[in-house]
């Protein structure tokens, strides 16, 4: 996986899933010298897991910074959202009403999220159990400054992709069920899943954005 060099893999990779599925470089623990080499091959969404690194990231890239979207993949503390909202262009990790409420009151305009769903019921991960994703956009529909377009979800790894299927499926109609609400400030859009090893069967199964990085990086570190 992630055989050629960066510019490679990522050209690869964008040309081999549809124009309207959506890739965001999963870019953490990954160098300013490596994002920007995938941004030199034409990357447009970088997905950063640490305020941190995502500032870095972005300073180093220089005018060029302008031109990406970034977004917040990663779990976001609360005494970060300041930070978060400056860098920031989506959040994908909204999990709780809390965060939400911090976001909410910190933001300045409008702040586009998505709700994270742990589809899985994995305990090493994030995200709301599917059955109160309707509850809590519910809550953030209440919220003035938030703006909710997406769900977003981390399927189980498994080195056969095609056991990742159910899982996709599963949150597929968590989506479908969730577009069906109407409710003020929710316009739910993008289904954001689908990792380096499985996204192209998440793209089968209805993602419209998926999240790469190892394939395009290669291993990480440590
Ligand atoms: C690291 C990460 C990815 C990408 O994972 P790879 O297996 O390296 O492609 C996607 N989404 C999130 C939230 C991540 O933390």
């Amino acid at each position: 996986m992630g055989d050629g060099s960066i510019g490679e893999n990522y050209g690869r990779i964008r040309a081999g899933i549809p124009d309207e599925v959506a890739l965001v470089v999963a870019a953490k623990t990954r160098t300013p010298e490596e994002i920007t080499e995938v941004v030199a091959a034409g990357a447009r969404i970088i997905g950063e897991n640490y305020v941190q690194e995502a500032e870095a990231a972005a300073s180093a890239l220089g005018e060029a910074a302008r031109q990406i979207e970034w977004h917040m993949i990663g779990r976001l503390q609360r005494n970060k959202v300041n930070k978060a909202l400056r860098v920031f262009d989506v959040i994908e990790t909204v999990d709780s009403a809390r965060l939400a409420r911090a976001i909410d009151s910190r933001a300045a305009g409008p702040a586009r999220v998505y709700v994270e769903v742990n589809v899985a019921g994995e305990e090493s991960k994030s995200g709301v159990a599917p059955g109160e994703v309707k509850p809590l956009l519910e809550e953030i529909s209440g919220l003035p400054h938030l703006r909710v377009e997406g769900l977003m979800t981390m399927e189980p790894y498994f080195e056969e992709a095609e056991r990742a299927r159910p899982y996709f499926q599963r949150m597929k109609k968590v989506f479908d069920e969730a577009r069906e609400l109407d409710l003020p400030n929710v316009k739910l859009k993008v289904l954001s899943m689908g990792m380096s090893t499985a996204y192209r069967v998440a793209i089968e199964e209805g993602a419209n954005m998926v999240r790469v990085g190892t394939a395009i990086f290669g291993p990480r570190a440590g």
